[in-house]
């Protein structure tokens, strides 16, 4: 990924949560270097990701949701982005033409420089999937001067999709492992705004420690702890190899 203080990064996220186990570290990492960073949350996970609140007697959708909201909120003041929630619904995710065109409008109003969303394939979770589906067809929108917006077209800002929660069964490689050894203390105090699910807490430091560990190893730079693995869609452009 790029350093430029003045990129501008795109996250978009299929329910409250994912952003902050998949990407926590990169946001944080870029806004500590002064970026802007923005998180598109396109469902709160009410009916998927939310098993902990619907043990408790009386729960409704609205409580979830509300629950689900105020984690997210939480969770990415810690980590230094603001955050947008479209209420889109969650198992199924509903990709209207509505939701397509503020995500078109989106990028053409923010221009990111950076784009981080989900890997291609889940067989465990439809909603990622179709989360990243609608993030590529936004962001190919955004680039066509043809597509109505008050906004100039898009760039060509590079995709980076974040971990799946089971990359194996994901067809997910670790292309890019990205050194958040500097910010890990705030990915930590973010995962623990996500109470709903705190069975994931352990889980994601002991992820971002075999990444780290897998840094090292293909980098020689003994000082990474932590670090969080990310696919490509698009080639890297470059004037010289790294
Ligand atoms: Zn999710």
């Amino acid at each position: 990924m790029s350093t430029d203080k003045n990129d501008t990064v795109l996250v978009i996220s299929a329910h409250a949560a994912d952003f902050v186990w998949r990407a926590g570290g990169a946001i944080a990492l870029y806004h500590s270097r002064g970026c802007h960073v923005r998180v598109l949350c396109l469902s709160y996970g009410e009916r998927g990701e939310s098993q902990k609140l619907w043990r408790e007697p009386g729960m409704t959708i609205e409580r979830v949701k509300q629950a689900r909201r105020l984690e997210a909120e939480r969770a990415a003041e810690v980590l230094g982005a603001e955050i947008r929630c479209f209420d889109a619904g969650d198992y199924p995710l509903k990709p209207t033409d509505e939701l397509l065109d503020e995500l078109v409008q989106e990028f053409r109003r923010l221009q990111p420089t950076i784009v981080l969303t989900h890997a291609p394939n889940d067989p465990y979770n439809g909603d990622h999937p179709e989360t990243a589906r609608l993030a590529l067809n936004a962001r190919v929108y955004a680039q066509a001067m043809g597509y109505p917006s008050e906004h100039k077209h898009l760039g060509a800002p590079p995709v980076f999709h974040f971990e799946p929660h089971q990359p194996e069964m994901c067809d997910f490689k670790p292309q890019v492992l990205l050194d958040i050894t500097s910010v890990f203390d705030r990915k930590r105090k973010a995962m623990e705004c996500m109470e709903a699910q705190e069975h994931l807490w352990e889980y994601y430091t002991q992820l971002a420690l075999r990444r780290g560990t897998q840094a090292v190893r293909n980098s020689g730079r003994k000082e990474i702890r932590y670090a969080e693995a990310y696919q490509r869609t698009y080639p890297q452009v470059t004037d010289q190899f790294s």
